[in-house]
């Protein structure tokens, strides 16, 4: 197997453009992809300092990587959710990845702040673990933005799981899901950080290639409370149609997104109020998050 460009021995094969490339060449093809999707998003000018959400796992690593290697200035933010073992191997790996490289990072820690984990919190607020984590994470993600001088946050989130999510959304009709899905989420009108998946483009089996290519040490364990999620169902389902007629997950994306407008053409504004405990744009008086913690405090106090 032979490099498409420049015919030397091939380290990838990429079924979805019928084609195979050398280290190099799959290197500037996988960056042009990334670069294609800020341009096509407007995801952040070049001069914009991004912060880079990361958990430790492969593409959060690998997306902090190429927007460094491409110019851009980042910053990294690490939650440590408070999940025994795997919360602890996944800060030292996104710890010696930001200090292998000299770029800063910013840890969060849910035992330090709340005195609990994750887990122990849903399990407080009478929620499933990641709905309150999401919560929670939406939450962190925009405050330490907005605090620290950040307009963007940027998450790993790749081709498989966008595609994925989708097939998810589609599957149950959920509505309101659907119209926001989209590789860059609304910043309400500037009182929010705007959120954007520069990897949306590159699936999973791309983004471990170039991971692995690029001697990023990540944590390969997923997080212990993702068991059974639906979403892996989803993403077995997706590769089934994959290798049957590849490209079909990126095209299934592309097409949503080319469709969009016109499916849902009269979008209301997301979140018109500010919550009057913490600030941050809401939809009723109080946010989710705030609900949240004083729900979780008035049972831990009790
Ligand atoms: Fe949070 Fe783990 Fe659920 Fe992901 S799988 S949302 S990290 S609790
Ligand atoms: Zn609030």
């Amino acid at each position: 197997m032979k490099c498409r460009r420049c015919q030397i021995p091939a380290v990838i094969k990429l079924p979805r453009h019928n084609t195979a490339f050398c280290r190099d060449c799959f290197e500037d093809y996988l960056h042009n992809q990334v670069l294609k999707a800020i341009s096509a998003n407007k995801m952040f000018k070049k001069d914009e300092a991004i912060l880079v959400a990361v958990s430790g796992g492969k593409d959060s690593l690998a997306l902090w990587h190429i927007l460094n290697k491409l110019g851009y200035q980042t910053v990294g933010l690490y939650l440590n959710l408070g999940i025994g073992s795997y919360s602890e191997l996944s800060q030292e790996r996104t710890e010696t990845f930001a200090k292998g490289r000299g770029l800063e990072l910013i840890v969060q820690n849910y035992r330090k702040t709340y005195g609990l984990g994750i887990v122990e919190i849903a399990k407080e607020s009478a929620r499933p673990p990641c709905s309150a984590c999401g919560t929670m994470k939406r939450h962190h993600f925009n405050r330490i933005a907005m605090e620290k001088g950040f307009s963007v946050v940027a998450t790993g989130h790749n081709l498989d799981d966008e595609a994925s999510r989708l097939f998810g959304n589609l599957l149950n009709w959920q509505r309101p899901y659907l119209e926001k899905q989209s590789p860059t989420l609304s910043d309400n009108g500037g009182k929010w950080a705007r959120k954007v998946k520069p990897l949306y483009r590159l699936p999973e089996r791309e983004m471990a290639a170039y991971a692995i290519l690029n001697r990023i040490d990540y944590i390969l364990e997923e997080c212990p409370k993702s068991k059974g999620a639906k979403m892996f169902v989803y993403k077995e389902a997706l590769n089934k149609l994959e290798i049957a007629s590849p490209g079909r997950k990126l095209a299934f994306y592309l097409g949503f997104l080319k469709e969009k407008a016109q499916l849902f053409p009269s979008r209301i504004e997301e979140n018109p109020n500010t919550c009057g405990e913490c600030g941050q744009p809401c939809q009723d008086e109080t946010c989710g998050y705030c609900r949240l913690v004083a729900r979780v405090k008035t049972k831990v106090m009790s």
